[in-house]
């Protein structure tokens, strides 16, 4: 193993808990500091009311139109900000929509905001998203620099619930214009509901972990690359499939030849 690879291992090992070592050899251990992207808000001059608030297929159709017609990142923000055709917006205090710089070759999705990112607007910056920060830190990725990070929903839904196929159905068309205005080089779904919504599959995140995706919507013009891991919540939840996290956060590494 070379060196710089045995100091990611070492750092990587402090950060998931172990505190001992039983070799004399000494590592630097960093802490990243984590600054906040936020995109200015500009108001939209039109908001589309929707009328069947209770049939799914509408509320999709409404959500394709407003997608078609976001001209650029801003643009969809505003339209995803003024969207009401999705009743999780109801008790949710912020719309999550993105962190970290558009410009990043990694973009990374979610689930679903949880009760810090609902409270801050911002993903991933409860729990969670402080482990994922750190396991990416470990090869030079972060928010400020070469990550941007968004979610399947831009709402969270009451009592942190698993999201529901409708809510994802409404939201898709927002995802998908969303990583064509990004176009990442790499796309990173994390967690079982991202994965299987985006890339329409029903299969178990274990297996959809070790397979190669490539991704495409009506939106781009070529495919791009995706991963899948596992979500950081689940990795709190379950440490010893930590080890599985950094097998792919490697992958990256070479992948983007960081
Ligand atoms: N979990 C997610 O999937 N997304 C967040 O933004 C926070 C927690």
């Amino acid at each position: 193993m070379k060196q710089d690879e045995k100091n990611l291992l070492l750092n990587w090992y402090y950060e998931m808990g172990v505190d001992e070592s039983i070799t004399n050899a000494t590592n630097n251990l960093r802490e990243s500091r984590i600054e906040k992207y936020i995109a200015p808000q500009n108001k939209i001059e039109r908001v589309v009311k929707l009328s069947s608030h209770n049939n799914p297929s509408a509320l999709v159709e409404s959500a394709r139109v407003l997608a078609d017609g976001a001209k650029d990142l801003n643009h969809l923000r505003q339209v995803v900000e003024q969207f009401e055709g999705i009743s999780i917006k109801k008790t949710a205090t912020n719309t999550v929509f993105a962190d970290g710089n558009p410009s990043a070759p990694v973009m990374i999705v979610g689930e679903a905001p949880g009760a810090n990112e609902d409270q801050e607007g911002i993903p991933f910056c409860g729990q969670s998203g402080q482990l994922m920060d750190k396991m990416f830190s470990f090869v030079g990725l972060n928010r400020q620099k070469n990550l941007y990070i968004t979610n399947s929903l831009f709402w969270r839904p009451p009592g942190n619930r698993k999201p529901t196929p409708e809510e994802n159905a409404i939201c898709l068309p927002f995802v998908e214009k969303h990583i064509a205005l990004i176009q990442p080089k790499l796309l990173l779904l994390v967690g079982a509901t991202a994965a299987q919504t985006l890339l329409n599959s029903e299969e178990a995140i274990t297996l959809m972990r070790s397979k190669k995706y490539s991704y495409i919507n009506k939106y781009l013009q070529q495919e791009i690359e995706v991963m899948v891991m596992y979500h950081p919540s689940y990795l709190l939840r379950q440490p010893s499939q930590k080890k599985f996290a950094w097998n792919d956060i490697l992958k990256i590494k070479k992948k983007l030849a960081l």
